[in-house]
């Protein structure tokens, strides 16, 4: 991607719960906006760490799994379409002549003429394999870390890393589809909802326990596991067609020292217009800090519509700001 000519009114760093509803409301206000994620796939933490929780915090809503709630809001986003540029992640603002931004992602540059940081406790990488391997092999989709395409793995024999509730999610999702599913982890017990345990144990999906991967190499066009049995030297060999390793992820807001603005420890120090020291550059979310501020999506689904407002006030100031967001449809 090189930098683009265009220029968007809004770029949301952030594709969290938060960074989703700050696009919509930004697409009610009739803004040009782009939305910049680190992951290949949209819901921050909500999708990423707690899936198949239920919420029960949100106005008007009872109860929704996690997971239900980002398809939700993905749904409500179709109205606008924002562009979105997935598997990038933001690691540099500039001011550009105009006193606008030229943004470097580590897939080239984008322009905007302001910025809503929403990039939670900072950018998700997976966690790894704890050995090298042959980077070639996630290249070819021999080792994934993300399941993008449920078909892709349809007749072939899967075997999946982690004990957590994804990795059983993940079991249990690709069992009617793969050849044959195991699933490995170093504990006997998994850490996940009783009830998804026990439908994995009814099913047909093979759980070796207590085994940790140990190495692993292509052979011909499938790949060998060394799985070493936990307090043991004993080590099997499994073959198959793909890994999945679901061992959780980490969060990285370092980046957030390089941009200029004043921090509270790795959160962004904002007003209650969301707008932080840097003019036109706004946070929200779990990003956010202020005092009585609280990490609950409710409270970032309140900042966002403030910090839209904020940023369209400052970047267009002869345009009349509507009241409420349905007179916008009236
Ligand atoms: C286990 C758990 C349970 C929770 N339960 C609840 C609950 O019941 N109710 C509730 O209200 N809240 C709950 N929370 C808190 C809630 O998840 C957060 O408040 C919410 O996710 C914040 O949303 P966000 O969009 O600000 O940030 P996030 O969800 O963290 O999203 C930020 C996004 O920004 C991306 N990003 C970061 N850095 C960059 C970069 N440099 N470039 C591009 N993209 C970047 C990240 O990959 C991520 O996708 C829970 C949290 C956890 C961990």
């Amino acid at each position: 991607m090189d930098i683009l000519k265009h220029k968007y009114d809004l770029l949301i760093i952030g594709g969290g719960p938060v960074g989703l509803f700050a696009a919509y409301f930004a697409g009610m206000r009739n803004a040009d906006v782009a939305i910049v994620e680190s992951l290949p796939q949209l819901g921050g933490q909500v999708a990423a760490l707690f899936p198949e929780k239920n919420i029960y915090d949100l106005g008007g809503i009872p109860s929704i799994k996690a997971k239900d709630l980002i398809k939700q809001q993905l749904v409500q986003l179709e109205a606008f379409s924002p562009k979105v540029f997935l598997d990038t992640s933001v690691t540099d603002i500039a001011n550009d002549a105009d006193d606008d931004f030229i943004i470097t992602t580590t897939q080239g540059e984008i322009q905007a003429k302001a910025i809503i940081i929403a990039i939670g406790n900072g950018a998700f990488a997976p966690r790894k394999l704890a050995f090298d391997y042959d980077q070639q092999l996630e290249d070819n989709g021999m080792i994934n870390y993300f399941i993008t395409e449920l078909n892709q793995y349809r007749d072939k024999n899967v075997a999946i890393a982690g004990g957590g509730d994804s990795a059983i999610d993940c079991a249990l999702a690709l069992e009617p589809i793969a050849k044959s599913v195991t699933i490995i982890h170093r504990r006997d017990q998994f850490r996940a909802l009783e009830s998804s345990v026990a439908q994995m144990n009814a099913s047909s999906v093979q759980i070796k326990t207590p085994f940790l991967l140990n190495d692993l190499r292509q052979q011909a066009q499938q790949l060998q596991i060394d799985l070493k049995k936990v307090k043991t030297t004993d080590i099997e060999t499994l073959t198959v067609d793909k890994l999945i390793v679901n061992y959780g992820f980490t969060a990285d807001s370092r980046i957030l020292r390089k941009w200029d603005l004043y921090l509270n420890g790795v959160k962004v120090k904002v007003n209650t217009k969301m707008e932080t020291s840097r003019p036109k550059v706004y946070a929200i979310g779990d990003a956010a800090d202020y005092p009585g501020k609280m990490n609950l999506i409710a409270t970032g689904y309140g900042e966002a519509p403030i910090a839209v407002t904020t940023a369209l006030e400052t970047i267009y100031p002869e345009k009349v700001q509507p009241l409420h967001s349905t007179s916008l449809f009236n």
